[in-house]
């Protein structure tokens, strides 16, 4: 039996699931929240049993995993008998920069090139960092693997990567696109293939990965050598409050007219943008779709932006692989609003794009949502990154 812990830290926050490999099922999951600050819990759930809410103050990541392993082994809301049923731990790690093309075996070498790459994600990397440290700390002999956001698009040509900025930029600081949800994207275009029963190197698939965070990737024969975000999370398409691409000369008028520091511009663009900013309604698509609904003129135009957006990335993308395949929708948008999935499509019959309004009528699971007569397949597959990531684990460890 192979089981595989997967761990997944944000700042404040600490995400894991415990997965049978052999099954491919998930024996426990739960989420820490409000780590370090007022209010930390941690919500478990072993399958089959009752949620679990553990309230109490937990200063650090390493606070928490401690409760969450002495969870999994509890004989009452527990997963497993003893530690020893943990064979490997997998982190998600958000930025590998251009060190890691693959998942890879967590020792001091790998440590200190992560440290490295703090740099480039200021606010992600660190609380990955933190929840690898913890974990050798409380599990010193159980084999870890990392696994990068930004691996999967390593692959993409120089001249899909580098941005047109003095190239002494890039030399210097690594700026550059990396691209992110990259577990997500290869997850989504493998599940494809497997589901329409075709050799990955045989389909070019354009995989849009519509969350709160969304991107889109071009993956030609199975590699990634395209894709909407860049050299952080906030390039691309339109979000639930990132800004995507706009014209970089509106960070200096905005510094100058509203008197802003860079801090605040950050911030601007980061949390009070995308679809909130634009409709003013909220950063989640069921609330805007509502809000549209009853007429709210902002919501709609909200939408239509989105909307627009994924539409020419997906042009682009089949412009730069000559031709598409596969187009693959996923995450909490792209897996359950039927409407978003119809307004992308809509118009892209002659770019062999049907989609099946009837068939188009899934939430939150596999299904082909194409006409039979259109040339490129539309699928809903919901992501699965956990998965992903203890199938490198198990691979690696
Ligand atoms: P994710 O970041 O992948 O968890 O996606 C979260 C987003 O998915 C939320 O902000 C919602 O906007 C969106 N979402 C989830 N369920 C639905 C739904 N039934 N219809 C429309 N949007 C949804």
């Amino acid at each position: 039996m192979m089981n595989i812990l997967v761990i997944n830290c944000g700042s404040s926050s600490l995400k894991y699931q415990l997965i049978d490999m052999d099954e491919e099922k998930v024996l426990a999951k739960g989420l820490s929240e409000r780590i370090g600050i007022e209010g930390s819990r941690i919500k478990h759930t072993t399958a089959g049993k009752e949620e679990v809410v553990i309230e109490k103050p937990m200063s650090d990541h390493k606070e928490v995993l401690e409760i969450v392993l002495k969870t999994l082994v509890d004989p009452t809301h527990g997963a497993i008998k003893s530690m020893d049923e943990i064979n490997a731990v997998g982190h998600r790690v958000v930025h590998g920069g251009e060190k890691f093309a693959n998942s890879i075996k967590i020792d001091d070498e790998v440590m200190d090139a992560l440290n490295e790459c703090i740099d480039l994600a200021p606010l992600h990397n660190p609380p990955n960092i933190m929840g690898i440290e913890a974990c050798k700390e409380l599990m010193p002999d159980t084999p870890m693997v990392a696994v990068f956001d930004t691996a999967f698009h390593q692959t993409m040509p120089k001249s899909n990567f580098i941005y047109p900025l003095p190239y002494e930029l890039y030399e210097k600081y690594g700026i550059r696109k990396y691209g992110f949800h990259g577990t997500s994207h290869k997850y989504v275009s493998s599940k494809a293939a497997e589901m329409l029963n075709k050799d990955i190197k045989d389909l070019n698939i354009v995989t849009c990965h519509l969350g709160n965070g969304a991107s889109i990737c071009a993956v030609e024969k199975g590699k990634s050598i395209d894709t909407s975000m860049g050299f952080t999370p906030l390039a691309g398409l339109a979000m639930g409050t990132r800004s995507g691409d706009i014209d970089p000369a509106i960070i200096p008028f905005l510094v100058e007219k509203e008197n802003l520091s860079m801090e605040e511009v950050n911030n601007l663009l980061n949390k009070e943008s995308g679809v909130l900013g634009i409709s003013g309604v909220s950063s989640d698509f069921r609330d805007i779709e509502e809000a549209a609904e009853e007429g709210n003129e902002r919501a709609k135009l909200a939408l239509d932006v989105f909307v627009n957006k994924v539409k020419k990335y997906i042009g682009a993308y089949t412009v730069l692989m000559g031709e598409v395949d596969v187009i693959v929708f996923t995450a909490g948008i792209g897996e359950n609003s039927v409407e978003i999935r119809e307004m992308v499509c809509e118009g892209l019959e002659n770019l062999g794009i049907e989609l099946d309004k009837e068939k188009n009528n899934v939430r939150g699971k596999e299904a082909l949502v194409n006409k039979d007569t259109s040339k490129v397949k539309v699928l809903v597959i919901p992501t699965n990154e956990e998965l992903m990531i203890a199938k490198d684990t198990q691979e690696l460890a």
